[in-house]
């Protein structure tokens, strides 16, 4: 008896930030596997949700009061891997799996399927005899392709009645297709780059492990501009051999890569399905949709890409897999290039993880042989990198209100003259970071965070960069009501342009900032204007670090290579070394030579010494030592707590709470909890703890039962983020 109604129960996951799965009865009759979409009864409403288990062990809700599920769908099932991944990364994060399955069904309305189409084809076997006019119908088939009654009366110029006559006797068949517009597929017939020879040995080694069909995870290293690319690109073209295969490619900013998509098109004949966070919901359901019938082929996303139902995937690449911007701050907080390898190893498919500056956790990883290593040394075709040099900026001192030195505008000078472009890096958008009374000192801070406005001069505006909050630029001072009292102080890329205008008033400038691109088609207008060479000089922030390729780009110049050095951040160094090492790649990538200037007021920086010594592993390797003797990631692991709430005497409270009851081990430090770096963010007071952990620690496991103790905490949200990259 007993054993009859275990088999009943059916284990349903609701895309909600609940705890977990939930029971049902499987109603007489209905048959349901893993990975099926069914509707069930929730509160009284009914909710689509996804079948996780069958065979439930551990339920202890009686039978009785079980309720049963009310329909099936005619869904495709996800995919197994996919339900994997998803309480993965569940389990990983300490997040509800509910809330990581909704990021698998992050379409709008996922449960109808699109809009079916019936087209005709004509029947294999015709009777000999036919009618002129079905003759006509006959002669104006077109292979075997199914068309609409309308499409086959217009070529065939024929009255609907014959079309119609002919369906009727079963001479053309019906034909069901998704009403939806597909998507091409890719053609690897094209003709192709002529593989370098260490270029071909690196695809050779990535295509050897495709083929054994198991997980293994690849560091494909090489510098800037060695075709890195060129290399993945082969890999891809072996997948598509298969049939049914899918590829997924995830890359840091996806509306920020017109360039790779058109390389994209350029060697499969097509664009590649593309997914992020800014498509319309049409677009999202197209992708989704040609996703789990398998017609997508290669997926191009960010890191969300991850969670699409994928059936038969079978590589997996991480273009720049250094950027910080694969891990995910809010809701659930993962990491996007760790998830790509778990993705993978469930899919039993190799996982390439591409970058010219690795994160020090993925080149540890390829010294102890956990992943293969395959490096690029040179650039391709004549290019050669680029010479790196230091200004000293304690000697060639700036002039107040600039920031450019002596050595540097003799650079730019030449470089203008010789008819080539130049580069100007500063990661700061506007005009600049802080706004102050010459009278009083009264600077301009925001009303919900703790952060100075910034001033932008294109909207006239001073504006919050982590709410939004923005004002205008008053003409006297709020608080002593001083007249013409402000000054900007500081530079960002606003400024800097105004300054490359005032010294080259010839010059053609573009500031390359997300302030300047409104929209991805706006961006790529500016990309091609600069191919053109309709543009002098860049001004540009962090987005101009994403792997373009400017052939007429000679000179990088970055105005403050201090910038992002110090702060909590344990990796503030190595991604200092990347952002650097990544904007210097854009010089020279072409015939011409490129140089690179840094502007410091310490040259002897280790990251400094890296870049222009060219010994980066040197560097890494005393960054790795450091590491581990204060056993930080990737040798130790990491966690932060963030407590916020509006009411900052409840949050306190909480904080004091956790306090006591923190966990005492050998091999666990908990630190603080302390005011974040942002203890006041969108109108919420912020306090955190920082947990340190010994690398065989399940720091999962910790956190889990620390928070279990933590009394009702009403008002106060209480955020988990495992491997964190932001200590704000
Ligand atoms: P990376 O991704 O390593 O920075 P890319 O793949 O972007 O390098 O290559 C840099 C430039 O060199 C690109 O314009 C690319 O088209 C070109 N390139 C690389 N390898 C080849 C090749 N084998 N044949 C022709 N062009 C190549
Ligand atoms: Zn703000």
């Amino acid at each position: 008896m007993s054993d009859f109604f275990s088999h009943c129960r059916i284990q349903v996951l609701l895309p909600l930030p609940l705890g977990g799965v939930l029971d049902y009865l499987l109603p007489d009759g209905m048959d349901v596997g893993p990975g099926d979409f069914v509707t069930v009864p929730l509160s009284g409403r009914e909710m689509q949700g996804v079948v996780w288990n069958t065979q439930p062990e551990d339920s202890d809700v009686p039978l009785e009061k079980l309720k049963h599920i009310i329909r099936t769908s005619e869904l495709p099932a996800l995919p197994e891997s996919l339900i994997k991944f998803v309480d993965w990364v569940a389990h990983y994060t300490l997040s509800p799996p509910g809330a990581v399955l909704k990021m698998a069904l992050s379409v709008p309305r996922k449960s109808e399927n699109p809009k079916k189409k019936t087209l005709y084809k004509l029947s294999p076997d015709l009777p000999d005899k036919l009618t002129p006019a079905r003759q006509k119908i006959v002669g104006a088939a077109i292979d075997d392709m199914p068309m609409a009654v309308k499409t086959w009366t217009e070529i065939a110029a024929v009255g609907e009645g014959v079309v119609r006559g002919m369906i009727k006797t079963g001479m053309l068949i019906p034909v069901e297709v998704s009403g939806e517009e597909t998507f091409a597929v890719p053609d690897i017939e094209i003709e192709r780059a002529t593989l370098s020879g260490e270029q071909q040995e690196a695809a050779k080694h990535i295509i050897t492990q495709q083929r054994s069909e198991t997980f293994r995870a690849i560091l494909l290293e090489g510098v800037t501009g060695s075709g890195k690319t060129e290399v993945y690109f082969e890999a891809i073209a072996e997948s598509l051999k298969e049939k049914t295969a899918q590829v997924l490619v995830l890359v840091p900013e996806i509306s920020l890569t017109t360039q790779w998509l058109e390389r994209f098109k350029e060697r499969f004949g097509t664009e590649p399905v593309i997914w992020h966070s800014e498509m319309t919901p049409a677009q999202r359901r197209r992708a989704w949709w040609a996703t789990i019938r398998g017609e997508a082929r290669v997926i191009v996303g960010a890191r969300s890409a991850l969670f699409l139902p994928l059936q038969n995937l079978k590589l997996v690449i991480v273009d720049e897999e250094h950027s910080q911007t694969f891990k995910q701050d809010e809701g659930v907080m993962y990491h996007g290039r760790d998830m790509a390898v778990v993705r993978a190893m469930q899919s039993h498919c190799p996982v390439v993880l591409a970058s010219a500056t690795p994160s020090l956790e993925t080149m540890i990883n390829a010294e102890n042989a956990k992943y293969d290593w395959l490096y690029l040394g040179e650039r391709h075709g004549p290019a050669t990198l680029p010479s790196m040099s230091t200004v000293d900026l304690r000697v060639h001192k700036l002039k107040t209100g600039s920031w450019i030195s002596a050595p540097l505008y003799q650079a730019l000078k030449e470089n203008l003259e010789n008819g080539e472009q130049s580069l100007l890096y500063l990661n700061r958008r506007g005009y600049a970071p802080l706004t102050l009374c010459r009278k009083c000192g009264h600077r301009f801070e925001c009303p919900h965070c703790s952060a100075w406005l910034v001033e932008h001069h294109k909207w006239q505006r001073l504006e919050c960069h982590h709410c939004g909050f923005n004002r205008r630029v008053p003409d006297q001072c709020p608080n002593c009501e001083a007249e013409d009292s402000l000054v900007p102080c500081g530079p960002g890329v606003e400024r800097v342009a105004e300054e490359v205008a005032d010294l080259f008033p010839e010059a053609r400038l573009a500031i390359l900032s997300s302030d300047e691109i409104s929209s991805p088609s706006a961006l790529k207008r500016m990309i091609e204007s600069i191919e053109r060479h309709e543009v002098d000089f860049i001004i540009g922030t962090q987005i101009v670090t994403k792997g373009y390729h400017f052939p007429m780009l000679t000179l990088v110049g970055v105005i403050d290579a201090d910038l992002g050095m110090s702060g909590a951040d344990p990796r503030a160094a190595e991604r200092t070394w990347q952002q650097l090492e990544q904007v210097a790649g854009r010089a020279g990538r072409a015939e011409h030579p490129g140089r690179v200037i840094f502007q410091t007021y310490e040259p002897g920086h280790p990251v400094l010494s890296a870049l222009v010594s060219g010994d980066k592993d040197l560097f890494l390797e005393r960054e790795a030592e450091s590491r581990e003797a204060q056993n930080l990631p990737p040798y130790g692991k990491l966690a932060s707590l963030i407590l916020s709430g509006p009411d900052k005497g409840k949050v306190m409270d909480t904080a004091k709470r956790l306090s006591k009851i923190a966990p005492h081990y050998d091999n666990v430090t908990v630190l603080g909890p302390v005011p974040a770096p942002l203890a006041y963010l969108r109108g919420n007071h912020r306090y955190r703890f920082l947990m340190k952990a010994e690398g065989r620690v399940n720091i999962q496991k910790v956190i889990h039962d620390w928070l279990a103790g933590l009394p009702k905490h009403g008002g106060v949200r209480v955020q988990v983020d495992i491997d964190p990259y932001s200590f704000y």
